[in-house]
């Protein structure tokens, strides 16, 4: 945009973007800050080459463009105006074009970020009093609730006896997200900023990219793969991190005390774990259960 305007001599200040998209207009005239990451990133690199006010919006049946996008047959396009000349009330003063919204309160079309109940991540020490996963993500849950509640009106507060699977899912996703701030700290601050990873780092093999629950996962090329979503972009740990062994002997007791190379088959269907033949081999050895089952018998030497 700024080459083009360059060439032809305009001022950037005189330029005006067209969207026939309220949502995202919508986005454009909110603070990055209060949107999801991946919108944010992307609205606060459009607005710094078209400053927000400068975008207006257009109707559909006024937008050349979305023949483009529907396509036509070149009958149909040779005498297609709009394509050609854009729409007529453009060569009109700006006070003849279609009124522009104020989209800021349109709250309905905003991809708001979650107001996140976790203002740091909780140190390693916290994680290792707990001896089972299950156990772990059922108090934060419980805990979350609570602090919920507290935020909310009367009538809005859950008194159920029962955590619903909604609530555990999302304890989940707070839980990987801080394990994945503990082990890839500088590689999730690189990825939220430029979408990218150093290529010193030891996942950029990975093409890792953030999902937009903000969780760090394997890229690729198995996009239209039938594979499901944990299995072609699996979520990326570390086997030193709490976290990971916690789930990992999860799986092990989950799935009848199975093997080292079962549970990686098991593990991979989810996550990435680096180093992970280490931790599978270290999680069968360390299980009191398969050591008295697997221990070697004792033979009386003879003779
Ligand atoms: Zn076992």
């Amino acid at each position: 945009m700024a080459s083009a305007a360059n060439t032809l001599s305009i001022s950037l200040e005189d330029v005006y973007a067209w969207c026939d998209s309220t949502i995202v207009l919508c986005w454009l005239s909110t603070p990055a800050s209060k949107l999801k990451t991946y919108v944010s990133n992307r609205v606060v690199d459009t607005i710094c080459r078209i400053p927000a006010s400068h975008w207006r919006y257009v109707p559909t049946d006024y937008n050349p463009a979305d023949i483009a996008s529907r396509g036509a047959m070149p009958s149909k396009l040779i005498s297609f105006e709009l394509w050609w000349n854009g729409p007529t009330w453009l060569l009109q003063p700006p006070s003849a074009w279609p009124a522009n919204t104020d989209w800021r309160g349109k709250k309905d079309l905003l991809e708001a970020k979650p107001v996140d109940m976790f203002t740091a991540t909780p140190p390693e020490s916290f994680i290792e009093l707990f001896s089972s996963y299950i156990k772990l993500k059922r108090i934060i849950t419980w805990c979350l609730r609570f602090v919920c509640n507290c935020r909310s009106k009367q009538e809005d507060r859950l008194f159920s006896s029962q955590l619903s699977l909604d609530e555990l899912q999302i304890t989940e996703t707070k839980l990987l997200k801080c394990s994945q701030s503990r082990s890839f700290k500088a590689d999730k601050e690189s990825l939220l900023t430029t979408d990218k990873v150093s290529s010193q780092s030891k996942i950029s093999h990975l093409h890792p990219y953030l999902d937009d629950k903000g969780l760090i996962r394997v890229g690729g090329r198995l996009e239209k793969s039938d594979l499901a979503v944990g299995q072609k972009h699996p979520i990326i740990l570390h086997r030193r991190d709490c976290l990971t062994k916690l789930i990992c002997e999860q799986l092990h007791v989950d799935n009848l005390h199975v093997g080292p190379t079962a549970l990686l088959a098991i593990l991979s269907l989810q996550f990435h774990v680096i180093g992970a033949k280490l931790l599978t081999k270290s999680i069968s050895r360390s299980c009191v259960r398969c050591r008295k089952v697997y221990a070697r018998t004792t033979t009386q030497l003879m003779g």
